[in-house]
């Protein structure tokens, strides 16, 4: 596969590998050894119970995190290899960059996050990285799942200064203000091609935005002007998907045109050369950064704050908020893993130690579990 791949584009040859050294894999590249390790997790297999925007109970045809993470590597799967980049690893990248998400989708994150306001903070990209790095047991000789490097630069998307210190050489890009692969650039605009569009999708079927109120919007109008002549008398389900489709299309050729001709202006001769750019070379238009931009607020105004989603916001957070309380005051209403390690920790490093294990146990539950762990205090 390498020999088709674009000189700038990652590839286990320039990799800069793994922390722990392990032998080249016999039938696959290192990044589809990623990519198998992150299917493989338990974490990954959680995602199917963790919501989106809709809470997992709510409805069984809402987007949940694991289609989520479907959806992300298959439009980025698709936009590397029309581009020569790397598939293996845009699909890892994809698959892993959920990973660290807390029951109860962003509400339950911006609890969490309050939380854990005087211990350091909780930030599901880095989240994602310590399952990854640290969290997931299945190896005899290392914690985590030893990922490559470029793997991991992709799944930590964004990293505040303080923490990237602490990171060594993953955190050194957002310290020096360099770039990342264009794998890990890839996976980060699908992830948003994925959600603008699927959340459109969700918030169409479940009714609590119709069809003519997102043509406010002119590439909406654009698209739905287009369909309905080509034909008339849709349903308004046949509409929707077309609407959905068309629009996720229109995005990813956008895409796929600009950073063509942005790599083109650039012309990085190698991954460093990508590194060093002055910008990211992955990414929109002017005309679909605007789109995007205000795809991104209707999408806020009518749905993430529709009176019924934040009410479902509301009690994630009380659920959230509870649990964490409960689990501070006492670690032994942990399970005994947790219990030891949170007493462990909290002996070595005092209490934000402490507070990182129950903030792990918390972010690892599905809603599902966090509500029935709610009920039962
Ligand atoms: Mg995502």
């Amino acid at each position: 596969m390498d020999g088709d791949l674009a000189p700038y584009a990652a590839s286990p040859a320039n990799s800069r590998g793994r922390r722990h050294a392990e032998d080249p894999p016999a039938y696959r590249s290192e990044f589809q050894r990623d990519r198998d390790r992150i299917i493989h997790s338990a974490a990954f297999r959680r995602l199917v119970y963790k919501t989106q925007v809709f809470v997992n109970h709510e409805g069984d045809l809402y987007r949940t995190r694991l289609t989520h993470s479907l959806e992300v590597a298959q439009i980025a799967r698709t936009v590397a290899r029309a581009m020569r980049l790397n598939e293996d690893l845009v699909e890892a990248i994809s698959l892993a960059h959920d990973l660290g998400h807390t029951p109860f989708g962003h509400a339950g994150q911006d609890a969490l996050n309050a939380c854990m306001r005087e211990y350091g903070g909780f930030e599901h990209n880095l989240q994602s990285l310590r399952v990854i790095d640290k969290l997931e047991q299945s190896h005899a000789d290392f914690d985590g799942l030893n990922l490559t490097f470029e793997t991991r630069e992709g799944i930590l998307k964004h990293c505040s200064v303080a923490n990237a210190r602490q990171l060594g050489e993953l955190g050194e890009r957002f310290l020096n203000r360099t770039q990342p692969g264009l794998e890990a650039q890839l996976a980060n605009v699908a992830d948003e091609i994925a959600y603008n569009n699927h959340d459109i999708d969700d918030g169409l079927r479940s009714r609590l935005i119709e069809l003519d109120q997102l043509a406010e919007l002119p590439i909406v109008a654009l698209q739905l002007d287009a369909i309905r002549k080509r034909n008339p008398g849709m349903n308004r389900r046949q509409e929707t998907h077309e609407v959905v489709r068309a629009l996720i299309g229109e995005f990813v050729t956008d895409l796929i045109d600009t950073s063509r001709r942005r790599i083109e202006a650039a012309a990085p001769q190698d991954i460093d050369g990508v590194r060093s750019a002055a910008g990211p070379l992955i990414g929109f238009s002017d005309d679909f950064a605007t789109a995007r931009t205000e795809l991104k607020q209707f999408l806020r105004d009518h749905l993430y704050r529709h009176p019924r989603v934040a009410e479902m916001t509301a009690q994630a957070r009380d659920i959230v908020t509870r649990l964490f309380d409960v689990y501070m005051s006492d670690y032994e209403r942990m399970p005994d893993e947790y219990a030891k390690r949170a007493r462990d920790s909290h002996e070595s490093g005092g209490k934000e130690d402490g507070a990182r294990v129950v903030a792990d146990y918390i972010a690892g539950m599905t809603d599902r579990f966090a509500m029935q762990a709610h009920a039962g205090l």
